[in-house]
């Protein structure tokens, strides 16, 4: 039995509370910390099973560690924000607990989207005898393990990989977005970019899009974008050619990106204003909806896969493996729309694997990289069920489509 320390209690943190606390055949004890205990213990209040609360600013990994060592944690969960990654590595390192994140660090100052300083880490944890596990969510997370559990049963070889993510839930607000502002409209407003043949193509930002058919959803416009599953996931798959990451946006979305960005909203530089610097894209995040405040008012469906091809026994052929949610079903079980809780559930499986041992390999890893049997496993059994459609119609059919 394990105990599982979670830091941040945002959108995700309320969804990773909840389904820890409902693993008791593993977890025996869980800890909700964040800056701002209060939110804390709201989320312990919504959970029958009790859980401990604290406070812990991840930013000083002294006091991660002096929350390990108190809290007696053997995993933490990270769900703070990425500018965190770092520093509650090095609290894991200090106080000897096993890590689990969901997203790569970001330096605070510009949009890298580059594992290279988590990866640094890998001879420290290997030393420590601790287990890394990097972007345990839904993308990063549950896609590399698609692309990961195709290599193992399906393929010699593959070739292609389009990751597709269609979010088509409606909140009812003109602009809002569905996880941490600052984080989700760095990665939409960046240049888009994909690995093809050994090389990185950059692209102007949502300069390629295609109608993509989402099971259980339908036809979306999906723009390309550079998403950080990509970097490892070209270094792991075996022959692989190409691979891409595509994400749908709604128009009423598209309109006010164009506008935010043109006035400079979304900077992360710091502007003098009136003698105070403010960074723009914080100063937004403060007037956009809560992220967290969406779930009661979100509804239809999401629709995420992997359109995977290449060859098994001299065949060619192709799979797309997705799963799609319900936001009001989710909301109904955790108090979250769809997209917190398609993080969340990856996040609680991941420390899963490691507390019983099926992931517990000394050394900082991606998602693809471990076995993904019992993970697969444990989706279909704690809400994120998967299936597979094989050589569909629409399989390559799109290329990139300019467009504007
Ligand atoms: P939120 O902004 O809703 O929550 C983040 C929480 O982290 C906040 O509530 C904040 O609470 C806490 N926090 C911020 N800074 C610190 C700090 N220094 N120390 C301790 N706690 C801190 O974000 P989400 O819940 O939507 O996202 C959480 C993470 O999940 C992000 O890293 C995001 O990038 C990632 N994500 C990954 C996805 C995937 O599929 N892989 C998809 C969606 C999100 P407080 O005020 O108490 O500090």
């Amino acid at each position: 039995m394990s105990r599982v320390l979670i830091i941040g209690a945002g959108g995700v943190g309320r969804v990773v509370a909840h389904k820890c606390a409902a693993r008791e055949d593993l977890f025996e004890a869980v800890c909700l910390a964040s800056r701002n205990e209060d939110k804390c213990r709201q989320i312990a209040g919504e959970i029958a099973r009790p859980i401990e609360t604290a406070t812990v600013d991840g930013d000083v990994p002294a006091q991660v560690s002096a929350l390990i060592r108190q809290f007696k944690a053997d995993i933490v969960i990270n769900v703070a924000l990425p500018y965190q990654d770092l520093t509650i590595m090095d609290g894991c390192l200090d106080a000897g607990a096993h890590y689990v994140d969901t997203a790569n660090y970001e330096p605070r100052d510009e949009a890298k989207f580059e594992y290279k300083w988590q990866w640094e880490y890998q001879d420290r944890f290997r030393r420590a005898g601790l287990t890394a596990v990097l972007g345990s969510g839904f993308d990063p997370g549950v896609t590399n393990v698609y692309c990961a559990w195709a290599q193992k049963h399906h393929f010699d070889s593959i070739r292609f990989i389009d990751i597709l993510d269609c979010n088509a839930g409606d909140h009812g607000y003109p602009f809002a977005t569905n996880f941490n502002p600052e984080i989700n409209l760095r990665e939409v407003s960046a240049n888009g970019r994909f690995w093809e043949n050994g090389e990185w193509v950059e692209t102007m930002p949502l300069e390629f899009s295609c109608d993509f058919p989402y099971p259980e959803v339908g036809s979306r416009k999906s723009f390309l974008l550079y998403h950080e599953e990509l970097e490892s996931l070209c270094r792991n798959i075996r022959g692989l050619k190409r691979i891409r990451f595509w994400m749908t946006f709604g128009e009423s979305y598209l309109k006010h990106l164009e506008v935010l960005r043109n006035v400079g909203m979304t900077g992360i530089e710091p502007v003098d204003y009136n003698g105070v610097p403010v960074v723009p894209i914080e100063f937004l995040k403060k007037l956009l909806p809560d992220p967290a405040s969406l779930g009661p008012r979100t509804v239809g469906r999401t629709c995420i896969g992997c359109l995977i091809s290449g060859e098994k026994d001299g065949i060619e052929k192709s799979l797309f493996i997705y799963n799609s949610c319900d936001h009001q079903e989710c909301y109904r079980e955790v108090r979250s729309q769809a997209v917190s809780y398609t993080t969340g559930v990856p996040a609680m499986i991941g420390a899963a694997q490691i507390a019983n041992g099926n992931w517990k390999i000394p050394g900082v890893h991606n998602m693809e990289q471990l076995d993904p049997d019992p993970f697969m496993d444990e989706l279909n059994r704690y809400g994120l069920p998967w299936h597979v459609v094989e050589n569909p119609d629409h399989s390559m059919t799109f290329l990139h489509d300019r467009s504007k």
